[in-house]
């Protein structure tokens, strides 16, 4: 396989927060390995802002160590020519400090983008002064973190603090999720083969299931997380994006409208959740680690870090057929995955004592991003017909060569959309907006009732109930393995 990189034109990048830890660990090695790939241009530049007091020199030192880290293999002639683009300025946020000295670095003709790598209470000062200081042109272009607001009313303030600054075509609300491979493969999978999309409705698919497990507790930020939650860190935004694509009706085409029309016509045909459809947990302490309430440091915190529920989608397309969707912290094992489990065959030929065979395609976004797809073939040799299931690799790994190892990290990806102007994975105002009004009246239901999360024990699956969610439909959830 040939490598098609196509660089993007020059720009300037200016990383608000760029001494924090999500620079240090995600935009910056993303943005080298880019460089490194011959996706970004020479005269390319990434300006560090932050209240940290450095200069240049101090900036690119703490940068070579980020990428000492993070990107390990990293060549020393690779990362000289990498921090050679890069600079710092420190600024206040709130304040008049750097601001001056910023705008001078600033070139005319090239994109411009900012990269709010900041707490959200900032978005509106940042967003300010770059128009006061006259650095926010037509052209560029402004990135933003989640979380995005905590409910309808904050993200609307959100939207709005931007909005008035920014024209929506310039804001990008990034998920990460939605960088990944796999889930722009499910979309050429879905959309660009006859195959499945003559089979992706209720009539053919029995449910489908939704995973993101993970083998973390909240640790260090467990003060964030328990005012947060499961729902809020990662229901209303990454696997409601996962459920979003997954759902969607074919877009008329892939631009970044049409796309996020199609998925904001998802949200907004979900079902209220029945509040037996829904199960909230928190991890037990073992002996080597602490329990949920200990790490969040609140004895009587009443927030999940586990949560599974049933939804329906009441759409020509969907109805009658459930997504199950389950997300935590403290499980069995760090796995992201779809799995779409299609009905029996109406009728066997083959006998009773062949059992049922089910296709099941399954995504994998995480460890490793990959997709199978289960076919019942005979099993081979003699001994007559007897029926296997085997899983069709899906990934072609093998056929794209070691190219399909490099598959470049999801912030990579995004942060070259960005600087080629290119939306289409990122979340519209709108988006985010109706996932927040679909996600509050639940949080209200349980908060209402007082609701307690379930123990469950670490290393788990998840509370009992979460099994009996699907067992009571004479269904099985998947098991979380890597
Ligand atoms: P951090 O606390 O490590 O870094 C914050 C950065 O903001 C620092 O560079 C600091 O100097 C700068 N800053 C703070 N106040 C400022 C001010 N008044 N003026 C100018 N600069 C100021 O935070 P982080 O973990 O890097 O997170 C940044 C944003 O990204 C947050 O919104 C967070 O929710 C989001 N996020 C982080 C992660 C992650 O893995 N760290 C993941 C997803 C989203």
């Amino acid at each position: 396989m040939v490598s098609r990189v196509i660089p993007v034109d020059s720009f300037d990048l200016v990383i608000f927060g760029g001494t924090g830890d999500l620079a240090r660990r995600k935009i910056l090695p993303a943005l080298f390995r880019r460089f490194v790939a011959g996706q970004m241009p020479e005269d390319a530049r990434i300006v560090g802002a932050a209240r940290s007091d450095l200069d240049d020199e101090g900036y690119r030192a703490f940068v070579r160590e980020a990428l000492a880290e993070f990107v390990p293999k990293a060549e020393a002639p690779d990362v000289d020519a990498f921090v050679g683009a890069l600079g710092y300025v420190p600024v206040d946020a709130r304040g008049t400090n750097g601001w001056e000295e910023l705008a001078k670095r600033m070139r005319d003709g090239v994109i411009r983008a900012f990269y709010l790598s900041v707490g959200p209470g900032l978005f509106g000062d940042l967003a300010e002064r770059l128009h006061q200081y006259g650095m926010a042109d037509a052209d560029s272009r402004i990135v933003v973190e989640k979380p995005f607001g905590r409910d309808l009313e904050s993200a609307k303030a959100l939207n709005e603090v931007l909005v008035g600054a920014f024209d929506e075509s310039q804001i990008y609300r990034i998920d990460h999720y939605l960088g990944k491979e796999t889930v722009q493969n499910l979309m050429a999978v879905r959309f660009g083969n006859v195959l499945f999309e003559p089979l992706w409705n209720s009539q053919y698919v029995d449910h489908i299931q939704i995973t993101v497990a993970e083998t973390v507790g909240v640790g260090g930020r467990g003060g964030y997380y328990d005012k947060s939650g499961a729902m809020r860190d990662m229901v209303q935004n990454h696997l409601m994006q996962l459920l979003c694509l997954i759902a969607m009706e074919p877009p008329s085409k892939f631009d970044p409208d049409a796309v996020r029309d199609e998925k904001l016509k998802v949200i907004r045909a979900l079902d209220p959740v029945a509040h037996h459809h829904i199960v909230r947990g928190q991890y037990s302490e073992t002996k080597d680690t602490a329990s949920y309430r200990e790490d969040a440091e609140n004895p009587r915190s009443f927030t999940e870090s586990f949560i599974a529920m049933k939804l329906g989608i009441s759409n020509w397309r969907w109805a009658g057929t459930p997504f199950y969707l389950r997300t935590g912290k403290r499980l069995r094992a760090r796995s992201s995955e779809i799995v779409v489990v299609f009905k029996d065959a109406p009728h066997s030929i083959f006998g009773a004592d062949q059992g049922t065979h089910r296709n099941v395609l399954t995504i994998q976004l995480q460890p490793n991003e990959g997709m199978t797809l289960d076919v019942t073939i005979k099993e081979p040799g003699p001994g007559g017909m007897r029926l296997l299931d085997v899983p069709l690799d899906m990934t072609f790994a093998e056929a794209l060569g070691p190219e399909a190892e490099e598959v470049p990290d999801a912030y990579e990806r995004l942060i070259m959309d960005v600087i080629r102007g290119n939306q289409t994975l990122f979340m519209r105002g709108d988006e985010v907006e109706a996932a927040w009004a679909w996600t509050d009246p639940l949080i209200a239901a349980w908060q209402a009732r007082n609701d307690v999360p379930q123990p469950y024990d670490t290393g788990s699956s998840g509370p009992e109930d979460a099994l009996m969610l699907m067992h009571r439909d004479g269904r099985r959830w998947r098991d979380i393995r890597e």
